[in-house]
Protein backbone atom coordinates (compact mmCIF):
# COMPACT_ATOMS: atom_id res chain seq x y z
CA UNK A 1 0.00 0.00 0.00
CA UNK A 2 1.30 3.85 -0.63
CA UNK A 3 2.65 5.12 2.31
CA UNK A 4 4.46 7.88 0.55
CA UNK A 5 3.77 11.12 -0.98
CA UNK A 6 5.11 10.44 -4.58
CA UNK A 7 3.34 6.93 -4.97
CA UNK A 8 -0.04 8.49 -4.11
CA UNK A 9 -2.74 10.10 -5.65
CA UNK A 10 -3.17 12.88 -3.13
CA UNK A 11 -6.59 14.74 -2.49
CA UNK A 12 -6.77 15.36 0.65
CA UNK A 13 -5.17 18.80 0.92
CA UNK A 14 -7.41 20.42 3.19
CA UNK A 15 -6.21 18.09 5.64
CA UNK A 16 -3.37 18.70 5.08
CA UNK A 17 -0.61 19.74 2.50
CA UNK A 18 3.27 18.60 1.20
CA UNK A 19 6.09 20.53 2.32
CA UNK A 20 6.77 22.84 -0.63
CA UNK A 21 10.70 21.77 -1.72
CA UNK A 22 11.43 25.50 -1.61
CA UNK A 23 9.72 25.71 1.41
CA UNK A 24 12.26 22.74 2.93
CA UNK A 25 15.36 24.78 1.36
CA UNK A 26 14.84 27.62 3.00
CA UNK A 27 14.53 26.35 6.65
CA UNK A 28 17.56 23.71 6.70
CA UNK A 29 20.17 26.09 7.56
CA UNK A 30 18.19 27.38 10.79
CA UNK A 31 17.59 24.04 11.57
CA UNK A 32 21.98 23.11 10.92
CA UNK A 33 24.69 25.99 11.40
CA UNK A 34 21.53 29.33 12.03
CA UNK A 35 20.94 28.34 15.30
CA UNK A 36 21.20 31.80 16.88
CA UNK A 37 18.29 33.12 19.14
CA UNK A 38 16.58 36.18 17.59
CA UNK A 39 16.17 37.96 20.72
CA UNK A 40 20.42 37.89 21.27
CA UNK A 41 22.50 40.91 20.84
CA UNK A 42 25.14 39.43 18.80
CA UNK A 43 24.91 39.56 15.37
CA UNK A 44 25.02 35.24 15.00
CA UNK A 45 21.42 36.09 16.56
CA UNK A 46 20.70 39.25 14.73
CA UNK A 47 20.91 37.64 11.30
CA UNK A 48 18.13 35.24 12.31
CA UNK A 49 16.02 37.67 13.64
CA UNK A 50 16.27 39.45 10.32
CA UNK A 51 15.76 36.34 8.63
CA UNK A 52 12.07 35.88 10.89
CA UNK A 53 10.94 39.56 10.04
CA UNK A 54 11.50 39.48 6.49
CA UNK A 55 9.24 36.04 7.39
CA UNK A 56 6.57 37.99 8.95
CA UNK A 57 6.48 40.21 5.99
CA UNK A 58 5.93 37.81 3.75
CA UNK A 59 3.09 36.36 6.05
CA UNK A 60 1.64 40.18 6.16
CA UNK A 61 1.60 40.40 2.63
CA UNK A 62 -1.01 36.89 1.74
CA UNK A 63 -3.26 38.94 3.47
CA UNK A 64 -2.35 42.53 2.84
CA UNK A 65 -1.69 43.20 6.96
CA UNK A 66 1.41 45.04 8.25
CA UNK A 67 4.25 42.63 9.66
CA UNK A 68 3.98 44.46 13.04
CA UNK A 69 0.01 42.83 13.28
CA UNK A 70 1.25 39.21 12.57
CA UNK A 71 1.85 36.94 15.80
CA UNK A 72 3.63 33.67 15.36
CA UNK A 73 1.88 30.54 16.66
CA UNK A 74 2.31 26.64 16.64
CA UNK A 75 -0.68 26.11 14.19
CA UNK A 76 -3.93 27.32 13.20
CA UNK A 77 -5.42 25.99 16.51
CA UNK A 78 -3.75 28.07 18.49
CA UNK A 79 -4.65 31.04 16.86
CA UNK A 80 -8.12 30.51 16.91
CA UNK A 81 -7.84 29.43 20.90
CA UNK A 82 -5.73 32.96 21.08
CA UNK A 83 -8.38 34.79 19.49
CA UNK A 84 -11.32 33.47 21.35
CA UNK A 85 -9.95 32.94 24.54
CA UNK A 86 -7.92 36.05 24.47
CA UNK A 87 -11.26 38.09 23.57
CA UNK A 88 -13.12 36.85 26.80
CA UNK A 89 -10.34 36.83 29.23
CA UNK A 90 -10.47 40.97 28.46
CA UNK A 91 -14.37 40.99 28.51
CA UNK A 92 -14.85 38.85 31.74
CA UNK A 93 -18.03 40.64 33.58
CA UNK A 94 -18.83 42.35 30.90
CA UNK A 95 -21.84 39.76 29.52
CA UNK A 96 -19.40 38.74 26.77
CA UNK A 97 -21.10 37.13 23.99
CA UNK A 98 -19.82 34.90 20.86
CA UNK A 99 -21.42 33.86 17.77
CA UNK A 100 -20.30 31.65 15.69
CA UNK A 101 -21.72 29.58 12.53
CA UNK A 102 -23.06 26.02 13.01
CA UNK A 103 -20.25 24.77 10.85
CA UNK A 104 -17.24 26.03 12.17
CA UNK A 105 -13.90 23.75 12.17
CA UNK A 106 -13.86 22.29 15.65
CA UNK A 107 -10.93 24.80 16.45
CA UNK A 108 -13.57 27.46 17.08
CA UNK A 109 -16.49 25.50 17.49
CA UNK A 110 -15.06 23.29 20.56
CA UNK A 111 -13.49 26.67 21.87
CA UNK A 112 -16.36 28.77 22.21
CA UNK A 113 -18.13 26.06 23.66
CA UNK A 114 -15.40 25.66 26.30
CA UNK A 115 -16.09 28.84 26.91
CA UNK A 116 -19.67 28.98 27.29
CA UNK A 117 -19.15 26.28 30.19
CA UNK A 118 -15.97 27.32 31.21
CA UNK A 119 -17.17 31.14 32.06
CA UNK A 120 -20.27 31.44 33.96
CA UNK A 121 -22.85 33.79 31.53
CA UNK A 122 -20.77 34.03 28.36
CA UNK A 123 -23.71 33.67 25.69
CA UNK A 124 -22.76 31.65 22.60
CA UNK A 125 -24.79 31.39 19.50
CA UNK A 126 -24.32 29.11 16.98
CA UNK A 127 -26.18 30.49 13.30
CA UNK A 128 -27.73 27.88 10.91
CA UNK A 129 -26.88 27.76 7.01
CA UNK A 130 -28.42 26.60 4.52
CA UNK A 131 -28.79 23.50 2.71
CA UNK A 132 -25.94 24.36 0.48
CA UNK A 133 -23.49 25.24 3.23
CA UNK A 134 -23.79 29.06 3.34
CA UNK A 135 -25.00 31.68 5.30
CA UNK A 136 -26.72 34.61 4.69
CA UNK A 137 -25.37 37.88 6.54
CA UNK A 138 -28.92 38.37 7.27
CA UNK A 139 -29.22 36.31 10.36
CA UNK A 140 -26.99 38.74 12.11
CA UNK A 141 -29.51 41.30 11.77
CA UNK A 142 -31.76 39.95 14.98
CA UNK A 143 -28.41 39.17 17.17
CA UNK A 144 -27.46 41.43 19.96
CA UNK A 145 -23.96 42.60 19.16
CA UNK A 146 -22.32 45.26 20.83
CA UNK A 147 -18.71 46.16 22.13
CA UNK A 148 -18.45 42.61 23.72
CA UNK A 149 -19.66 40.65 20.63
CA UNK A 150 -17.30 38.24 19.32
CA UNK A 151 -18.54 37.27 15.78
CA UNK A 152 -16.22 34.57 14.18
CA UNK A 153 -16.91 33.14 10.94
CA UNK A 154 -14.70 31.00 9.31
CA UNK A 155 -13.61 32.47 5.79
CA UNK A 156 -13.78 28.89 3.74
CA UNK A 157 -15.53 25.88 4.83
CA UNK A 158 -13.38 22.95 5.01
CA UNK A 159 -15.47 20.21 4.20
CA UNK A 160 -17.38 21.80 1.49
CA UNK A 161 -14.86 24.55 0.72
CA UNK A 162 -17.83 27.11 0.60
CA UNK A 163 -16.74 30.63 1.05
CA UNK A 164 -18.66 32.75 3.24
CA UNK A 165 -19.59 36.83 2.23
CA UNK A 166 -17.09 37.71 5.46
CA UNK A 167 -16.90 41.44 3.78
CA UNK A 168 -20.69 41.76 4.40
CA UNK A 169 -20.92 39.83 7.82
CA UNK A 170 -17.66 42.22 9.08
CA UNK A 171 -19.33 45.59 7.88
CA UNK A 172 -22.39 44.51 9.85
CA UNK A 173 -20.61 43.60 12.83
CA UNK A 174 -18.56 46.87 13.14
CA UNK A 175 -21.61 49.04 12.52
CA UNK A 176 -22.49 47.62 15.72
CA UNK A 177 -19.25 47.66 17.33
CA UNK A 178 -18.93 44.65 17.62
CA UNK A 179 -15.63 42.33 17.10
CA UNK A 180 -15.10 40.27 14.27
CA UNK A 181 -12.75 37.03 13.74
CA UNK A 182 -12.21 35.27 11.05
CA UNK A 183 -10.67 31.78 10.57
CA UNK A 184 -9.05 31.94 7.44
CA UNK A 185 -7.16 28.57 7.47
CA UNK A 186 -8.64 27.14 4.38
CA UNK A 187 -9.11 30.55 2.68
CA UNK A 188 -5.40 31.66 2.48
CA UNK A 189 -3.72 30.91 -0.21
CA UNK A 190 -6.90 30.14 -1.79
CA UNK A 191 -8.73 33.16 -2.52
CA UNK A 192 -7.43 36.80 -2.50
CA UNK A 193 -7.50 38.19 1.21
CA UNK A 194 -7.36 41.90 1.81
CA UNK A 195 -7.45 42.91 5.50
CA UNK A 196 -7.46 46.53 4.33
CA UNK A 197 -10.40 46.05 2.53
CA UNK A 198 -12.48 44.10 4.77
CA UNK A 199 -13.04 45.76 8.42
CA UNK A 200 -11.60 42.78 10.26
CA UNK A 201 -9.97 42.76 13.65
CA UNK A 202 -8.31 39.47 13.79
CA UNK A 203 -7.82 36.48 11.55
CA UNK A 204 -6.15 32.80 11.80
CA UNK A 205 -4.28 30.61 9.52
CA UNK A 206 -2.05 27.77 9.45
CA UNK A 207 1.09 26.68 7.51
CA UNK A 208 0.26 23.23 6.81
CA UNK A 209 -2.60 23.74 4.63
CA UNK A 210 -0.73 25.73 2.26
CA UNK A 211 2.74 24.19 2.30
CA UNK A 212 4.60 24.82 5.50
CA UNK A 213 5.28 22.05 7.47
CA UNK A 214 2.66 21.02 10.63
CA UNK A 215 3.06 22.78 13.80
CA UNK A 216 3.35 26.65 12.94
CA UNK A 217 0.70 29.12 12.49
CA UNK A 218 -0.30 32.43 12.32
CA UNK A 219 -2.29 35.16 14.14
CA UNK A 220 -3.22 38.81 12.49
CA UNK A 221 -4.84 41.53 15.10
CA UNK A 222 -5.44 44.71 13.40
CA UNK A 223 -3.04 46.99 15.63
CA UNK A 224 -4.64 48.42 18.88
CA UNK A 225 -6.59 44.85 19.33
CA UNK A 226 -6.99 44.27 22.88
CA UNK A 227 -6.41 40.80 23.40
CA UNK A 228 -5.07 38.58 26.22
CA UNK A 229 -2.12 36.07 25.16
CA UNK A 230 -2.36 32.49 25.70
CA UNK A 231 1.15 32.07 26.75
CA UNK A 232 2.61 34.21 29.20
CA UNK A 233 6.60 34.30 29.62
CA UNK A 234 9.22 36.43 27.87
CA UNK A 235 8.46 39.41 25.61
CA UNK A 236 9.14 37.47 22.46
CA UNK A 237 5.64 38.18 19.58
CA UNK A 238 5.11 41.60 20.88
CA UNK A 239 4.25 40.15 24.07
CA UNK A 240 1.53 38.83 22.61
CA UNK A 241 2.94 34.90 22.13
CA UNK A 242 5.63 34.19 24.62
CA UNK A 243 8.19 31.48 24.11
CA UNK A 244 11.61 31.17 22.17
CA UNK A 245 10.33 31.97 18.39
CA UNK A 246 10.53 28.26 15.92
CA UNK A 247 12.85 30.10 13.35
CA UNK A 248 12.98 27.10 11.05
CA UNK A 249 9.14 26.42 10.71
CA UNK A 250 8.70 30.34 11.06
CA UNK A 251 11.14 31.02 7.70
CA UNK A 252 8.93 28.15 6.64
CA UNK A 253 5.86 29.84 6.99
CA UNK A 254 7.10 33.16 5.05
CA UNK A 255 8.65 31.44 2.37
CA UNK A 256 5.38 29.32 2.00
CA UNK A 257 3.18 32.40 1.77
CA UNK A 258 5.72 33.91 -0.43
CA UNK A 259 4.78 31.63 -3.13
CA UNK A 260 1.08 31.26 -2.16
CA UNK A 261 1.25 34.50 -3.61
CA UNK A 262 2.60 33.60 -6.55
CA UNK A 263 0.77 30.83 -7.17
CA UNK A 264 -3.07 32.40 -6.09
CA UNK A 265 -3.30 32.62 -9.88
CA UNK A 266 -2.81 28.94 -10.38
CA UNK A 267 -4.96 27.19 -8.03
CA UNK A 268 -7.97 29.92 -9.52
CA UNK A 269 -6.74 28.52 -12.74
CA UNK A 270 -5.28 25.07 -13.41
CA UNK A 271 -6.31 23.68 -10.10
CA UNK A 272 -10.03 24.42 -10.52
CA UNK A 273 -9.95 23.25 -13.62
CA UNK A 274 -8.77 20.04 -12.21
CA UNK A 275 -11.46 20.01 -9.84
CA UNK A 276 -14.70 21.02 -12.12
CA UNK A 277 -13.37 17.68 -13.38
CA UNK A 278 -13.39 15.35 -11.13
CA UNK A 279 -16.55 16.77 -10.17
CA UNK A 280 -18.21 16.45 -13.47
CA UNK A 281 -17.33 13.24 -14.29
CA UNK A 282 -17.72 11.61 -11.26
CA UNK A 283 -21.33 13.35 -10.85
CA UNK A 284 -22.01 11.61 -14.54
CA UNK A 285 -20.67 8.87 -13.94
CA UNK A 286 -21.39 7.61 -10.44
CA UNK A 287 -25.09 6.27 -10.15
CA UNK A 288 -26.72 8.60 -6.70
CA UNK A 289 -23.60 11.52 -6.54
CA UNK A 290 -25.21 14.60 -5.38
CA UNK A 291 -23.02 17.81 -4.49
CA UNK A 292 -22.93 19.03 -1.57
CA UNK A 293 -22.67 22.80 -1.12
CA UNK A 294 -22.83 26.04 -2.86
CA UNK A 295 -21.73 25.55 -6.49
CA UNK A 296 -20.40 28.95 -7.19
CA UNK A 297 -19.29 30.36 -3.72
CA UNK A 298 -16.17 27.86 -3.01
CA UNK A 299 -12.42 27.52 -2.91
CA UNK A 300 -11.47 26.64 -6.22
CA UNK A 301 -9.72 23.31 -5.08
CA UNK A 302 -12.46 21.51 -2.97
CA UNK A 303 -15.45 19.26 -3.95
CA UNK A 304 -17.42 17.46 -1.90
CA UNK A 305 -19.78 14.78 -3.39
CA UNK A 306 -22.35 12.29 -1.50
CA UNK A 307 -23.37 8.68 -3.07
CA UNK A 308 -26.07 7.85 -2.20
CA UNK A 309 -26.57 5.06 0.49
CA UNK A 310 -22.79 4.11 0.02
CA UNK A 311 -21.11 4.24 3.64
CA UNK A 312 -18.10 7.18 3.35
CA UNK A 313 -15.42 5.00 4.98
CA UNK A 314 -16.11 2.30 2.94
CA UNK A 315 -15.43 4.06 -0.36
CA UNK A 316 -12.36 5.54 1.36
CA UNK A 317 -11.08 2.39 1.88
CA UNK A 318 -11.37 1.06 -1.51
CA UNK A 319 -9.78 4.27 -2.96
CA UNK A 320 -7.03 3.70 -0.74
CA UNK A 321 -6.71 0.00 -2.07
CA UNK A 322 -6.50 2.08 -5.28
CA UNK A 323 -3.49 4.33 -4.10
CA UNK A 324 -6.22 7.32 -3.65
CA UNK A 325 -6.42 9.19 -0.67
CA UNK A 326 -9.17 11.28 0.04
CA UNK A 327 -11.28 11.84 2.91
CA UNK A 328 -14.84 12.10 4.62
CA UNK A 329 -15.33 15.22 5.92
CA UNK A 330 -13.05 16.83 8.31
CA UNK A 331 -10.00 14.87 9.64
CA UNK A 332 -11.01 15.55 13.39
CA UNK A 333 -14.14 13.67 13.20
CA UNK A 334 -12.86 10.64 11.33
CA UNK A 335 -13.47 7.72 13.45
CA UNK A 336 -16.39 8.74 14.50
CA UNK A 337 -19.98 7.33 13.76
CA UNK A 338 -21.88 10.66 13.59
CA UNK A 339 -22.23 12.42 10.10
CA UNK A 340 -19.98 15.67 10.14
CA UNK A 341 -21.62 18.40 12.02
CA UNK A 342 -21.21 20.26 8.61
CA UNK A 343 -23.90 18.05 7.00
CA UNK A 344 -26.02 18.18 10.03
CA UNK A 345 -26.25 21.50 9.98
CA UNK A 346 -26.86 21.71 5.85
CA UNK A 347 -29.61 19.20 6.55
CA UNK A 348 -28.73 16.50 4.26
CA UNK A 349 -30.34 13.55 4.92
CA UNK A 350 -28.72 10.74 6.35
CA UNK A 351 -28.36 8.68 3.51
CA UNK A 352 -26.16 11.31 1.88
CA UNK A 353 -24.81 12.66 4.55
CA UNK A 354 -22.66 9.34 6.01
CA UNK A 355 -21.73 8.73 2.13
CA UNK A 356 -19.98 12.38 1.51
CA UNK A 357 -16.11 12.58 0.50
CA UNK A 358 -14.10 15.37 -0.16
CA UNK A 359 -11.74 15.55 -2.67
CA UNK A 360 -9.41 18.84 -1.76
CA UNK A 361 -6.11 19.75 -4.79
CA UNK A 362 -3.46 21.38 -4.09
CA UNK A 363 -0.99 22.94 -7.25
CA UNK A 364 1.32 19.26 -6.75
CA UNK A 365 -1.81 17.31 -8.43
CA UNK A 366 -1.46 16.78 -12.35
CA UNK A 367 -4.21 15.60 -14.92
CA UNK A 368 -3.41 12.02 -14.69
CA UNK A 369 -4.84 12.42 -10.49
CA UNK A 370 -8.34 12.73 -12.03
CA UNK A 371 -8.08 10.31 -14.54
CA UNK A 372 -7.35 7.93 -11.93
CA UNK A 373 -9.54 9.14 -9.50
CA UNK A 374 -12.56 8.82 -12.20
CA UNK A 375 -11.85 5.42 -13.41
CA UNK A 376 -11.43 4.12 -10.15
CA UNK A 377 -14.93 5.76 -8.67
CA UNK A 378 -17.84 4.26 -10.82
CA UNK A 379 -16.75 0.64 -9.57
CA UNK A 380 -16.59 1.47 -6.06
CA UNK A 381 -19.71 3.03 -6.32
CA UNK A 382 -21.11 0.57 -8.02
CA UNK A 383 -20.25 -2.78 -6.12
CA UNK A 384 -20.30 -0.65 -2.71
CA UNK A 385 -24.16 0.00 -3.52
CA UNK A 386 -24.65 -3.80 -4.44
CA UNK A 387 -23.69 -4.44 -0.95
CA UNK A 388 -25.61 -1.96 0.58
CA UNK A 389 -27.82 -2.49 3.52
CA UNK A 390 -29.17 -0.25 2.77
CA UNK A 391 -30.96 -1.22 -0.61
C1 LIG B 1 -6.93 22.67 9.67
C2 LIG B 1 -7.83 23.74 10.14
C3 LIG B 1 -7.66 24.35 11.39
C4 LIG B 1 -6.61 23.90 12.38
O1 LIG B 1 -5.31 24.17 11.95
P1 LIG B 1 -4.11 23.36 12.67
O2 LIG B 1 -2.89 24.05 12.19
O3 LIG B 1 -4.23 21.96 12.17
O4 LIG B 1 -4.32 23.47 14.12
C5 LIG B 1 -8.51 25.37 11.76
N1 LIG B 1 -9.49 25.77 10.93
C6 LIG B 1 -9.69 25.22 9.71
C7 LIG B 1 -10.79 25.74 8.85
C8 LIG B 1 -8.88 24.19 9.28
O5 LIG B 1 -9.09 23.63 8.09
Amino acid sequence: MAETGSEIVYLDNNATTRVAPEVLEAMLPFLADRYGNPSSMYRFGGTVRRHVERAREHVAALIGADADEIVFTSCGSESDNMALKGFCRKHRGLHPRIITSAVEHPAVRNTARFLRDDMGGLELAELPVDGEGMITPEVLDNQHIGPHTLVSMMWANNETGVVFPIREMAEKVKERGGIFHTDAVQAAGKVPINVKEVPLDMLALSGHKLHAPKGIGAAWFRRGADIAPLIHGGHQEGGYRAGTENVPYIIGLGRACELAMERLDEENTRVRALRDRLERELLAKCTGAKLNGHPGRRLPNTTNISFENIEGEAILLHLDEAGIAASSGSACTTGSLEPSHVMMAMGIPYNYAHSSIRFSFSVYNRDSDVELTVLAMPGIVDKLRSLSPFV
